[in-house]
């Protein structure tokens, strides 16, 4: 039976003004199994205006920064408490693998925790001026009502290092998940309500880019967009922006290099790259799918490479013995197919993989490696957001960092090599907002993460994301006792 979800605005649970719906599939099954509300322009507005009302009005406007921090808590308290139940609805809708989603809906309140924890350590400064100077106090203030999207994919992480900084310096959110799957997000709201934040705080819009996402991103009491999404729908936001001014960080895609030197370790190589590429199947924003061997691995690399990704168990994201479950959406398939198809009619060779893996049902495809021997092939130019891996030879650690630089985006890369400089070297030389040596993936809520180039700008998580929530405001007192001086005597 269809689960009928609500959204969520000014502290109730609502559906849309017009009452129109949309329709979620699983995408293991290809079955529909929850719809949620189309949001009209108005329902936006409405949301929106919640937000303000909140910021400017209501008790969220009077907390202290110790009491936004306690709130945070109790989300993060509430979390521990409902985390199995957003992990199923997020691998329903998702495909994500269970294992995964569980563990990390486990450490969500963690985010939370940690900008709970960061909330009253939000300081302004007093620079040093001259003695006869007025008193010169910088404040750090919350900005008003942020926009936050976000994609499909890691839904609740990616909206808790919105949600989580920007609550803590005291604004308010209207948040919109993707329409691909917005179960996790709408569950989500559950959250919140439980954890008693005043009417308006925290608001959830469902529904498609346009009216729903463009109203939200072009609203004029809005003042922040936090966007996580594709490079062409940020193309669209920033657009919007010019209406309403906006402050934007844009966490979009990438096509990430992995540089494997001869004297890596052969076993970090193989379990790096498997990582970088197939965990989530490659459905991430910092998936490695630009894999760079030096001549001397090449042939080594490869061969135990096509044997793991053989080995990869492609199935059910529910049970617990899958590897690599479905993509997300169909869009995402057939952009893949295409890509593909191009690179190898374009003399692209499949090594491993290359079709959809043979499953009745669901949008599943095969662990995928593909030999090319340039860049200038459209699987090694574009992002494909799915488990299909491109590798290229190179000779030296010159040849490798201009391989590894020649693309429009840069998000994040990898290296493997025993020689440690060769390695920080390597990472230093090539564009990115993360980068992993003999390891790839791994990462903690107080590390930066966000791109350059075709993948945005800004950057979320750790300590430094909590400012971008606040605009410093610089204030001059003067509390000498003397006059105004007269403005038109220089002295
Ligand atoms: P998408 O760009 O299609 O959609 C992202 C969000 O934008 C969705 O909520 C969508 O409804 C919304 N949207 C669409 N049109 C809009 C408009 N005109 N105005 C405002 N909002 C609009 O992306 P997707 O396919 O859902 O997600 C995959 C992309 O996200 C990939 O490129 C991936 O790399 C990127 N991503 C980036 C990060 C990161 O942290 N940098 C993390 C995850 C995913």
């Amino acid at each position: 039976m269809t689960k009928n979800y609500q959204m969520y605005i000014a502290g109730a649970f609502c559906d849309a003004g017009d009452g129109q719906r949309f329709d979620s599939v699983n995408p293991a099954t290809e079955e529909v199994w929850a719809s949620f509300p189309e949001a009209t322009a108005k329902d936006v507005d409405r949301a929106v205006k919640a937000a303000h009302q909140a910021f400017t009005e209501g008790p969220w406007s009077r907390t202290s920064a110790r009491e936004r921090g306690r709130a945070l808590k109790r989300i993060a308290h509430e979390l521990e408490k409902v985390g199995p139940e957003l992990s199923v609805a997020e691998t329903t809708d998702t495909g994500k693998l269970l294992r995964e989603t569980r563990w990390q809906a486990g450490n969500l309140a963690e985010i939370y925790d940690y900008y709970g924890g960061l909330a009253d350590k939000v300081e302004g400064s007093l620079p040093p001026v001259g003695p006869n100077q007025p008193l010169s106090m910088i404040v750090r203030e919350p900005l008003g009502v942020v926009g936050a999207i976000v994609p499909w994919n890691s839904q609740l992480h990616l909206a808790a290092f919105k949600i989580a900084p920007a609550l803590a310096a005291g604004n308010t959110i209207v948040l919109k998940p993707s329409e691909e799957a917005a179960a996790a997000i709408v569950e989500f709201a559950r959250v919140m309500h439980a954890a008693g934040l005043p009417e308006g705080v925290f608001n959830v819009v469902t529904g498609g880019g346009n009216p729903c996402g463009q109203t939200l991103v072009s609203h004029p009491l809005v003042r922040r967009v936090s966007f996580t999404g594709g490079v062409e729908t940020a193309r669209k936001v920033i657009s919007a922006s010019v209406e309403n001014i906006a402050m934007l960080s844009l966490e979009l895609g990438g096509k990430s290099p992995v540089v494997v030197y001869d004297d890596a370790d052969m076993d970090n190589v193989v379990n790096g790259v498997t990582s970088a590429i197939f965990a989530a199947s490659g459905q991430s924003c910092a998936a490695g799918s630009r894999l760079l061997l030096q001549d001397g691995v090449y042939d080594d690399v490869i061969d135990h490479l096509v044997v793991r990704a053989g080995d990869i168990v492609v199935g059910d994201p529910m049970a617990d013995d899958t590897q690599m479950g479905p993509l997300a959406t169909r869009r995402q398939r057939d952009l893949i197919e295409r890509l593909l198809t191009e690179s190898v009619d374009a003399g692209a060779k499949v090594l491993s993989g290359g079709g959809r893996a043979g499953r009745d049902k669901g949008w599943f495809f095969e662990p995928t490696i593909v030999a090319c021997d340039g860049q200038d092939y459209p699987m090694v130019r574009n992002e494909l957001f799915g488990p299909v891996l491109s590798v290229l030879r190179f000779r030296d650690e010159e040849e490798a960092i201009r391989l590894a630089r020649d693309s429009d985006y840069a998000f994040a890369g990898g290296v493997f090599s025993r020689d440690f400089g060769k390695a920080y070297r390597t990472a230093r030389a090539i564009p990115a907002g993360r980068f992993w040596i003999n390891t790839y993936r791994v990462t903690n809520y107080a590390m930066p993460f966000g791109g350059s180039g075709n993948s945005g700008y800004g950057r979320e998580g750790g300590i430094e994301a909590i400012h971008d929530y606040t605009q410093t405001k610089a204030i001059f007192a003067d509390l000498s006792g003397a006059p105004v001086a007269d403005p038109f005597v220089m002295r």
